[in-house]
């Protein structure tokens, strides 16, 4: 393998509801900083169908050019036909880092590019960088169950790949009617080879709000008591339309599912508003929230250190306190 011919870093840019999933142009904003480190180049690959409106919008969130597979095939993600896609690009223009949201569809077409292409895959990672004299890629995150910082290095292999937690890196400003190199690219591919074939699509009636795309979160902890006292916190998320978050340990006592842990071994969250109730304020929890817009604590102990990360704090008995707010939300809400 000669790694002189692998140059550049890609972002493999994948669409939500039509348009550019927020964590594809924070990895445009990280992306952007590796390139310039490295003297290369930003370049998207985008896969779908009609995507001509994604290609402009990667160029103005900061890649120098986008290639584009364009085709009804791609209409629905499909392992088969986006891991082909990818692979034939990987082969035709080589890139020295490619990089993927750590999202359902950034997770499974990363691992099923890395089984055939002979190279790793850092997964989940948290920091991103270069080291400075070999020009190596740095992929850090949380590993031995968040006690230590892992940093990841591909060193005899191309293209070094990661997938990247959302919300974890910074998109840039958009430059409207930025210019770029926009690349047609095409597989033979058909129909008939693809085993997978989408049927149906059914949305869920319960739009339930996601952790990591909520503008507002309601977090509970250990001093509700119990699941019976934890449902304050579902009544008043419900009243107001957010997300709800947790402690690990509430977690672990099995008051609520892991996807809703927020800290160092959950999720890394940057809602508008946090509500962080019952909860003491473990720096691994707060490592994962502490970049919330608006952080307004309740707790019954004035002396709890969430009140040092917090904005607004209330001292008191959070199951009298959230029915009260939740009643208050209710009537100012209609
Ligand atoms: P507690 O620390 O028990 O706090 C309960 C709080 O509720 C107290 O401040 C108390 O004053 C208050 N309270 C009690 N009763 C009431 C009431 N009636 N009304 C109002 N307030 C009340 N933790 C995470 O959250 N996320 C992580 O990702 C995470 N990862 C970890 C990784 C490692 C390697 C380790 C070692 C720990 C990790 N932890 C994580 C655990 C963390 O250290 C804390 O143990 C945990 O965050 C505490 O949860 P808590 O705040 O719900 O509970």
């Amino acid at each position: 393998m000669n790694f002189e011919d692998y140059r550049g870093v890609w972002v493999f840019i994948e669409e939500k509801d039509g348009a550019v999933a927020p964590v594809s142009l924070e990895l445009l904003g990280a992306g952007r900083l590796l390139a310039d480190k490295r003297k290369s180049q930003l370049a998207g690959v985008i896969i779908g169908e009609n995507v001509n409106e994604l290609a402009r919008i990667t160029l103005e969130y900061g890649a120098d050019k986008v290639f584009v597979y364009d085709d009804p095939i791609y209409r629905f993600y499909r392992t088969e036909t986006f891991m082909k896609a990818m692979l034939a690009c990987v082969e035709k223009h080589k890139p020295e880092i490619l990089l993927y949201g750590a999202t359902t569809t950034g997770k499974d077409l990363a691992s099923a590019v890395a089984t055939d292409l002979p190279t790793g895959l850092t997964a989940d990672t948290t920091q991103l960088d270069v080291e400075e004299d070999t020009g190596l890629l740095l992929a850090s995150r949380p590993a031995f169950g968040g006690n230590i910082m892992a940093t990841i290095l591909c060193k005899k292999y191309r293209p070094q790949m990661a997938t990247v937690r959302p919300k974890v890196m910074k998109a840039l400003p958009r430059n409207k009617g930025a210019a770029g190199e926009i690349i047609e690219e095409s597989i033979p591919i058909k129909e008939d080879d693809i085993r997978t074939k989408v049927l149906e699509i059914v949305r869920t009636t319960t739009q339930r709000v996601r952790i990591d795309e909520a503008d507002v979160i309601v977090a509970g902890g250990k001093g509700l008591g119990g699941p019976a006292g934890f449902r304050v916190i579902h009544q008043l998320a419900e009243a107001i339309g957010a997300a709800v978050g947790a402690s690990r340990d509430v977690v672990e006592a099995g008051w609520i599912e892991h996807h809703h842990q927020v800290g160092q071994t959950g999720a890394t969250v940057t809602p508008k508003i946090y509500f962080a109730i019952g909860i003491s304020g473990a720096i691994q929890h707060l490592v994962g929230m502490q970049n919330s817009g608006l952080i307004i604590a309740i707790n019954k102990d004035p002396g709890a250190p969430i009140f040092q990360s917090s904005h607004y704090g209330i001292v008191g008995d959070a199951l009298t306190i959230v029915p009260m707010l939740t009643e208050a939300f209710k009537t100012a809400l209609g």
